[in-house]
């Protein structure tokens, strides 16, 4: 994706939809630290092209970078406290435990992988197999430019809806939060 926060659409609504077993804030940052891969290629400290520098952008190695970033966020005391703090602000009903924390990580990167190997075509999601089928499967059908049209515009309807879910789920829980009379 030509632009992180583009991540934020689909990873923000399944992060909300399914945060009773993932962490909803550590998914979605997860998206910002798989993409380092990305800016180190963009400041030419590798040969590489911008999906293969670590293998991050990977089924395999962004999985366990993923778990690792997850459990990091529950280790380090202040960045678990920080993440409880988005949660508290963004009014979700939220408790952080060990196992959401390295799912949330571990899945957050998975679903990045998967956009980013529709859209990139040197993205090798099931690498060390050195082919991206998400890719090709689709250029098959409609042009390049194409593909990436529908990506950027599924990322964005995703962004809407995950808003739409995030004012429910607040609604929802003020709702049970006020005095019966
Ligand atoms: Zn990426």
């Amino acid at each position: 994706m030509p632009i992180t926060p583009y991540h934020f659409g689909p990873s923000g609504l399944l992060g909300l939809l399914f945060r009773r077993w993932i962490d909803p804030v550590v998914f979605v940052a997860a998206n910002i630290v798989v993409d380092v891969e990305v800016l180190v290629s963009f400041f030419r400290l590798s040969n590489e092209t911008a999906h293969r520098v670590w293998h991050v952008h990977t089924l395999l190695i962004g999985g366990i970078v993923g778990g690792l970033f997850g459990l990091a966020c529950w280790d380090i005391r202040p960045v678990r406290r920080l993440i409880e703090r988005i949660g508290r602000a963004l009014r979700i009903p939220y408790t952080a435990t060990v196992g959401k924390m390295i799912l949330g990580g571990a899945l957050g990167i998975w679903l990045h992988v998967l956009i980013d190997s529709v859209y990139h075509y040197d993205v090798q999601p099931l690498w060390p197999w050195p082919y991206n089928p998400f890719h090709r499967m689709w250029i098959g059908f409609y042009s390049e430019p194409q593909v990436r049209h529908w990506v950027r515009v599924s990322c964005l309807v995703c962004l809407v809806a995950a808003m739409v879910v995030w004012r429910w789920i607040v609604a929802r829980s003020r709702r049970r939060l006020k005095p019966r009379p």
